[in-house]
């Protein structure tokens, strides 16, 4: 009796879960993953071109019906937790509208969502949605379209690949060194491609909108692909943008304390003081920027 309860109390997630068994997809999404995956091991694809797959699932979600809005979402959470932005269908009768088939959620959860897969009309939305947007899967639909050719320096790393696997390590080395020297110039990357050589140690799915910018939400528009070399580069430049915000804010900050503290008084403020409060409110800054996937929806 009591277990029946607790199972009752489970989130429907948490039930699947303790079940341990495969979740089950609709017959049809079910084929067009065998179908893909046969597309990958018989090379018909790599090979010649001639067994792309029919329909490149490009779009995640459905398109929203004509009478409806994106409207941006927040679960409710736990207290002093981040908040995430989501966006969600709404209907003009103002009814939430599941992230994946746009049909009306009917949870009790649906319009206050405190559960990511409240957002759905059905688990099997939600599972769908979530393998859809996964970086598994986003990385072979990007080789559909972009077939391991970094967007940057276009280096054809599915060549390369192909290319080195059946070479000794030392031949590896050279080709690599010829090929692509940016790669070869970074060490680790080098010897990891060297070593084992696949396609995740030659190119990445890059997010074009970063994630901390927003773009956290993966969807395949917001994908490209680039070589281990130029998603280095790219990484890097935006770790060097973030830290000239922050500065950038900090000093700003500085300057509208100091001309308060011009206006409204008194030498009384104490350097120490002035300084600490400075550095309580960069701390501020740095949680709560506009636009930022962890930024707090009501500071
Ligand atoms: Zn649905
Ligand atoms: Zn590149």
């Amino acid at each position: 009796m009591e277990f029946a309860n607790e199972w009752k109390n489970l989130r429907p997630i948490e039930r699947r879960k303790l079940l341990g068994k495969p979740l089950q997809l609709p017959l049809a999404v079910e084929l067009c993953y065998l179908s893909e995956s046969n597309n990958h091991n018989n090379k018909g694809l790599l090979n010649g071109g001639s067994k792309r797959r029919m329909t490149p699932l490009v779009e995640v979600c459905h398109p929203l019906p004509s009478d409806a809005v994106w409207k941006k979402v927040y679960l409710r959470s736990g207290l002093g937790k981040k908040e995430k932005e989501y966006t969600q269908g709404w209907s003009v009768s103002d009814e939430p509208l599941c992230k994946l088939c746009q049909k009306q959620c009917m949870g009790k959860n649906a319009k206050a969502p405190e559960f990511f897969e409240d957002l759905f009309c059905s688990l099997t939305c939600y599972e769908e949605y979530r393998m859809r947007t996964s970086n598994r899967f986003l990385r072979q639909e990007l080789f559909q379209i972009e077939h391991g050719v970094c967007t940057n320096c276009l280096l054809d790393c599915h060549k390369l690949v192909e290319h080195i696997k059946p070479l000794s390590l030392e031949r590896r080395r050279e080709y690599i060194e010829k090929v692509a020297p940016k790669v070869a110039k970074r060490k680790k990357m080098f010897e990891k491609l060297v070593n084992d050589p696949t396609e995740g140690h030659a190119w990445h799915a890059d997010h074009i909108i970063p994630v901390y910018q927003g773009g956290g939400e993966c969807k395949l528009e917001n994908m490209r692909t680039l070589c281990v070399a130029c998603h280095y580069d790219v990484t890097k430049a935006q770790c060097n943008e973030r830290r000239k915000e922050r500065t950038n804010a900090k000093k700003h900050l500085k300057l509208v304390m100091n001309n308060l503290k011009n206006g409204l008084t008194s030498t009384t403020v104490s350097n120490a003081k002035e300084h600490e409060a400075l550095e309580v409110e960069g701390d501020k800054l740095l949680i709560n920027v506009p636009g930022s996937a962890y930024s707090l929806a009501d500071p």
